[in-house]
């Protein structure tokens, strides 16, 4: 590993050389005056002064090289259709959306919301605001309209693009009526709402605010919407995620960092050259989704597949079917979904030729051993775990085959990336933990370009969130448990707060709580995430009610699980449905008040809660065992 160690050395020990030389992956309209301004702890200002433009980069930068060549492939195994953008049509879409929104009075600054599901458009729609300088936010489809007002109101979009329905299992799941609910709960109004019309619902439209995408994007189909030049700080958009508080936290990116990181990820983590075609899985809606199924790709000249559906859809064969279809390079996936394919036939895996893939990457959640030999031995190629959050945009951790082929240990996302400090801390004293030994994954700012640059609108709560968590020390806190062993191989551990993943999808249970609290019977309650073979974390609630006699009724049980589940769903979306709910009549706290959360997930998982010296009441644990 001398190879990879010495890069990341030098991108530490002489941060402004090494990052002004990646720096020349782009265009830049006008050259930055300064690689890096940190004048201001811990805001890291990367590129000073230089102007330059996303959707610059990724689209008309390749046209004269690839305008013919496939840019966005999209396949839908939902309703049966596949299209290929050459980077020329992708130019001509882009700038058709890019003219809706100007003729819509979306100017540098102003907020786009985008809640749609795996469609070409919300590609269009982001490289759209990234050309004219808007700033996008784009809502994961699984999401509903709690999350979604919450997102309005935080971003205060001026226009918001949808769609009528997503779909999943070849079923359309509705998405208009879970919009127009939000905007009815939402404080801020957007001026208008675009609506692409997949004719698989009926979907109706209020007059005055909701726009037809189709007849506007023929209008505009032959615009060309000049490029607006953006000082490499200026954000480019805006991504929720949950934390430990009922409020999303909006995630800041800039333009120049960003581009800047990608496109040097793009070859020295996922081996990627222009032409390459790589297919990341992931939702639009996810960080992923944005670096690696949007920017990354395309930024580095490399054609991208966006894919609407499941991974066993028509059959379990569907990834390697594209695979083989469209001579992807890497295929980017999540470990639940490898999990789900374990479930079938091995023989579906040599159905394809995959001589094409050189790498699979996974991310997102813990990636088991057996689940990654599994996959490594029965493919014969290499499979990387990449460790990072979407605050940080691209990798912390992973094997980096573009620097050096260095061997992986599967349950390992091997070492540090270059850009990143990465420490393992100890809590309580702030102190660097040795080989070996737990504490908590940190990083010593300034970040890397492509990091977030702040909370939205909020830097007080950036610095307090993510730098105020050791004592003594200014460091960036991932709230990830984790240690490196002798040999400089580093593992993740499991959060430190109550954040939890369920397949790959990062959610709050505080959000969800708040949710189960809103049901009339509920009086409080707690939502923890409990181990599951595939799906990696599965939410489980308990729930006090107000009147606990209520469950002396017949079927009571049932009922209101039955109803929880629902609200919750219908606040929240599917992704955040607890598997079970149960009811006890209080919760384990401390004496202070606090739900002692790790108690009961050890409970639920069958391991011992540990130190319950802090208990108020030690037989609320017991009913908790008794429900289970
Ligand atoms: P998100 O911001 O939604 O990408 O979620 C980030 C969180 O997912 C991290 O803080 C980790 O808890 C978890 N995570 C992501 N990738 C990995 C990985 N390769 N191994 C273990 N945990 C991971």
């Amino acid at each position: 590993m001398q190879k990879t160690r010495e890069f990341h050395r030098q991108s530490i020990d002489d941060r402004e050389s090494f990052w002004r030389r990646e720096a020349q992956r782009i265009h830049w309209e006008t050259p930055f005056r300064q690689v890096l301004d940190y004048s201001n702890p811990p805001f890291a200002r990367w590129f000073v002064g230089g102007r330059t433009n996303l959707c610059y980069n990724a689209v008309d930068r390749w046209l004269d090289t690839q305008g013919d060549q496939p840019a966005l492939i999209w396949v839908s195994t939902e309703v049966d259709q596949e299209i290929v953008y050459t980077r020329a049509d992708l130019a001509r879409e882009v700038n058709a959306a890019a003219a809706i929104l100007q003729e819509l009075g979306v100017d540098q600054g102003d907020r786009v919301l985008i809640y749609l599901p795996m469609i070409p458009q919300a590609a269009f729609f982001m490289l759209a605001c990234a050309r004219i300088g808007a700033i996008h936010s784009v809502v994961f489809g699984g999401f509903a309209s709690h999350n979604l007002a919450q997102r309005i109101d935080d971003a205060q979009p001026k226009v918001v693009v949808s769609t009528d329905a997503g779909s999943r299992g070849g079923r359309p799941i509705a998405y208009k009526p879970l919009l127009d609910q939000a905007l009815d709960i939402a404080g801020h109004a957007p001026e208008h709402v675009v609506i692409i019309d997949r004719g698989l619902v009926p979907c109706a439209m209020r007059e005055g605010r909701d726009l037809a995408y189709a007849p506007m994007r023929a209008r505009h189909l032959d615009a060309h919407v000049p490029v607006v030049w953006l000082e490499s700080n200026d954000p480019s958009y805006v991504l929720y995620t949950s934390g430990t508080t009922g409020n999303p936290k909006g995630v800041q990116r800039d333009t120049g960092g960003y581009a800047v990181a990608l496109c040097a990820s793009m070859e020295y983590i996922y081996g990627g050259k222009p032409g390459d075609v790589y297919f990341s899985s992931s939702d639009v809606g996810w960080v992923v989704g944005h670096s690696y199924v949007v920017y990354g790709p395309l930024l580095n000249g490399q054609a991208t597949v966006m894919y609407e559906g499941t991974p066993v859809r028509p059959d379990a064969a569907v990834l390697w079917r594209i695979i083989e279809q469209y001579g992807v390079n890497a295929l980017f996936s999540a470990p639940t979904a490898i999990r789900v394919l374990k479930k079938h036939d091995p023989g579906l895996l040599h159905r394809h030729d995959l001589s094409s893939l050189e790498r699979i990457y996974l991310a997102g959640e813990p990636l088991d051993e057996l689940t990654g030999q599994w996959l490594s031995e029965a493919l014969d190629k290499p499979v990387i775990d990449n460790y990072w959050q979407t605050e940080t945009g691209w990798p912390i951790l992973s094997a980096q085959p573009g620097v050096e082929e260095a061997p992986t240990r599967f349950g390992s996302p091997s070492f540090p990336v270059y850009g990143y400090d990465v420490r393992v801390v100890d809590e309580a004293t702030g102190k660097d933990a040795g080989p070996g030994q737990k504490g908590v994954v940190a990083i010593q700012p300034p970040l890397p370009p492509g990091a977030m640059s702040t909370i939205w609108r909020n830097d007080e709560r950036f610095v307090h969130t993510y730098f105020e968590s050791f004592p003594g020390r200014m460091l960036y806190s991932t709230s990830d448990w984790g240690l490196f062993d002798e040999d400089g191989y580093w593992y993740i551990l499991g959060r430190t707060d109550d954040v939890i993943n369920v397949a790959g999808h990062r959610l709050g249970t505080r959000e969800i709580e708040e949710s189960v609290n809103t049901h009339p019977a509920v009086a409080e309650s707690a939502v923890v995430g409990v181990a599951d073979s595939t799906k990696g974390q599965e939410a489980m609630a308990f729930a006090v009610l107000r009147n606990p006699d209520l469950l002396l009724e017949d079927g009571a049980r049932d009922r209101l699980e039955a109803e929880i589940k629902t609200v919750i769903e219908q606040r929240n979306g599917a992704v955040a449905r607890p598997a079970r709910v149960r009811f006890v009549n209080t919760l384990p706290k401390t004496r202070s008040g606090k739900v002692l959360r790790r108690a009961i997930v050890a409970l639920c998982e069958g391991r011992d809660p540990g130190d319950l010296t802090t208990i108020e009441d030690p037989g609320a644990l017991d009913q908790i065992r008794s429900t289970l």
